[in-house]
């Protein structure tokens, strides 16, 4: 370890929080390592259309999004790693990082391991993932041409996804647990006047139903009565939120009771000195490409200035 390399800084993950951290870092001469993991690019990878990052007046794919974030990191001197971090030590410094047995060591980390999106927990959803189930639209909608879908959840992504899979399916149910939505307004409208959705409220998805190979229709269950009917459908795309990646920190960063990591204040820092997280993986309220951005850039500018004041000079 004597002879090991020290890194000025290290960034786990590489959506738009970590690539902006990259870009402020990179310009004030730290040469960031950042390690992007094997699906770089985050929730981002699978958005069709942005509409609402400023800057792109005619909306940009979220794939393009990430590509010309990571050119201007890489254009100022960001270093990549295309694997996954298996383990992290942050007991003491430089702080430890392992891909695997090969051993990374820092002089700050930035954490922007974002979410992920979350899933209903049915065994029958885990045995027809990718055999109809999807968790992603964006990926899986082009499999549906001229069939029925159902989507679950009530927030702006099941309109997005909805909205999105009418291009291919012949029909969209949009199936919620209650009749409350949660969606923004204009995303809800836009799925109310599309005529290829329909609503199916107060309603959850009990089963899912096929012949052992592929989906064919799911068990939905009345939230009011707990009737149980059976639908006919090709494809069930579950959009009901996300979960923060954080397996990685438990017991070593300090985080909320669903695993969003807490940052002080007005702050990018966590519990550990020299240790910073943005993006959503610390934000359960806003989690959108810009917000994510925004702190993405404190997180470098508070790890530059942690490093000026504790004499980890670059
Ligand atoms: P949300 O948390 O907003 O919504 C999740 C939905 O899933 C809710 O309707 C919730 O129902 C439902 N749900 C959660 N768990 C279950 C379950 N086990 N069974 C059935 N239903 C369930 O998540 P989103 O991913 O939709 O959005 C996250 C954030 O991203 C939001 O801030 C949103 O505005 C933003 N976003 C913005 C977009 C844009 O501007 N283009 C596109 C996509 C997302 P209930 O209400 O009953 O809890």
């Amino acid at each position: 370890m004597e002879n090991q390399t020290v890194e000025n800084m290290i960034i786990i993950g590489s959506g738009p929080a970590g690539l902006t951290a990259a870009v402020y870092a990179a310009r004030a001469n730290l040469k960031p390592l950042m390690i992007e993991g094997e699906e770089a690019g985050g929730q981002l990878m699978i958005t069709t259309e942005v509409e609402n990052f400023p800057g792109f007046e005619h909306g940009i794919t979220g794939p393009d999004l990430i590509s010309v974030m990571r050119k201007q990191a890489e254009r100022f001197g960001t270093r990549f790693i295309t694997r996954n971090v298996t383990k992290v030590d942050f007991t003491s410094r430089p702080f430890k990082i392992f891909i695997g047995d090969k051993l990374h060591l820092a002089k700050s980390v930035i954490v922007s391991t974002g979410a992920s999106a979350k899933l209903l927990g049915l065994p029958s959803e885990k045995q027809y993932m990718s055999r109809g189930v999807s968790a992603c639209a964006t990926c899986d909608g082009a499999f549906f041409k001229n069939v029925e879908v159902g989507v679950v959840g009530a927030g702006d992504t099941a309109m997005e996804e909805a909205n999105f899979l009418t291009r291919f399916a012949s029909k969209v149910y949009i199936i919620h647990r209650s009749e409350n939505f949660r969606a923004s307004k204009i995303m809800l409208d836009r799925a109310r006047n599309n005529p290829k959705i329909e609503f199916i409220v107060n309603a959850t998805v009990d089963e899912v139903l096929g012949d052992g190979k592929s989906m064919t229709g799911i068990k939905l269950k009345s939230s009011i009565t707990n009737e149980i009917t059976e639908k006919k459908l090709d494809g069930l795309f579950i959009a009901i939120g996300h979960q923060p990646n954080t397996k990685l920190f438990k017991d070593i960063l300090d985080m909320n009771d669903v695993g969003y990591l807490n940052t002080k204040s007005d702050s990018t820092y966590t519990n550990i000195p020299g240790v910073f997280a943005c993006g959503d993986v610390q934000d359960a309220i806003y989690r959108q490409a810009i917000t994510a951005a925004g702190t993405g850039c404190m997180a470098a500018l508070d790890a530059e200035r942690w490093m000026d004041a504790n004499g980890e000079s670059h």
